[in-house]
């Protein structure tokens, strides 16, 4: 299981403060932690079915820490058709083709790949470029807190987006309360105006979080168990329950209120579609059910968790099991 001393956090809707659930300004899904996933794969044959290791986690880091091959990578990413091997030179302006060619060699099979037409980036390769312009890595976001017209669902006062380098919560002013905290690749905020910023870093939450709760681990695409639970060391600060979304691999855990995982589910989405509202396009701390502490705890063994979404004096309710798994539905 995971070890929560040893994992940054995540959360939306936790209504957690400041500071509190996870160590300092690192709580959030990044940095990545490389752990080393290649010893379950030594453990069954290629004929069988298996992801192996191709190269190891420091060659791939070698890899890339060199001038010449991040330009040529870079160059392929901007180019939209594969590129020859000298305009490939001349695009990183090398001059040296003997060099150039050691450098193309050592990307070929893992970030580059050699096809008819010319040099091409593999899926890999557009990962890492793609990993550099988000900018995780080398940009920041610099900014003074951002209001949010909203107010917060926990006391009187309203919301505002704040930004600490790659960390962003949307958080009441005046309790310091989250309503999401989560990390953000600061490129992500580049094409936006500065007044948006809050509803991209709502949008980029719930996918990071759709991405968990579908299975995969945001950090390192591992397999994720979803487990709710009534909160167990006050984590969830005013809910009395929430999940856990933790990645089997890595150790990631990202934390949530068991409502907010509800936002994608097809019965709400349909409940709020077929009463003229996208719920997709409304930011999460419109919808009561998702930011304030209303599920109830039917039972706890089997757990059942009840949350109760209410609109216009309609209510459509959703019983979820351990696993945040709806088992019952009902629309009064
Ligand atoms: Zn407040
Ligand atoms: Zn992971």
């Amino acid at each position: 299981m995971t070890d929560r001393d040893h994992v940054d956090e995540g959360y939306v809707d936790g209504g957690g403060r400041s500071g509190q659930s996870a160590r300092g300004a690192t709580l959030g899904s990044r940095p990545c932690r490389v752990t080393d996933g290649g010893s379950d794969a030594e453990n069954v044959t290629a004929e069988s079915g298996a992801v192996v290791e191709q190269l190891s986690a420091d060659t791939a880091f070698e890899l890339l820490s060199n001038e010449t091959r991040l330009s040529a990578l870079r160059a392929l990413f901007d180019a939209t058709d594969p590129l020859s091997f000298s305009d490939l030179n001349d695009a990183v302006g090398t001059g040296d083709s003997g060099q150039f060619n050691y450098h193309l060699d050592r990307l070929r099979g893992v970030f580059i790949r050699k096809t008819p037409d010319g040099y091409k980036l593999t899926a890999e390769g557009m990962d890492v470029v793609g990993s550099l312009l988000a900018g995780p890595y080398t940009k920041t976001v610099e900014a003074d807190a951002i209001p949010v017209d909203a107010d917060c669902p926990y006391c009187e006062g309203t919301l505002a987006g704040i930004f600490d380098d790659d960390h962003v919560r949307v958080a009441c002013r005046n309790c310091d309360r989250d309503v999401i905290s989560l990390a953000v690749p600061p490129g992500t905020f580049e094409h936006y105006p500065r007044e948006e910023w809050p509803l991209v870093a709502e949008q980029w939450t719930r996918q990071e979080f759709e991405t968990a709760h579908r299975g995969f681990c945001p950090v390192c695409h591992g397999p994720i168990e979803s487990t709710v639970e009534i909160d167990p060391d006050g984590i969830y600060d005013v809910f009395e329950a929430g999940i856990s979304y933790a990645c089997q691999r890595c150790g990631e855990v990202q934390y949530a209120n068991v409502g907010a995982c509800l936002c994608w589910y097809p019965a709400v989405v349909a409940f709020y579609h077929d009463r003229g509202v996208d719920i997709t396009d409304t930011p999460v701390w419109e919808f009561e059910w998702a930011v304030q502490p209303s599920a109830e705890i039917r039972s706890t063994d089997p757990l059942r968790v009840a949350v109760p979404i209410e609109h216009d004096g309609d209510r459509l309710t959703l019983v979820v099991d351990q696993h945040a798994d709806v088992v019952e539905e009902h629309l009064e």
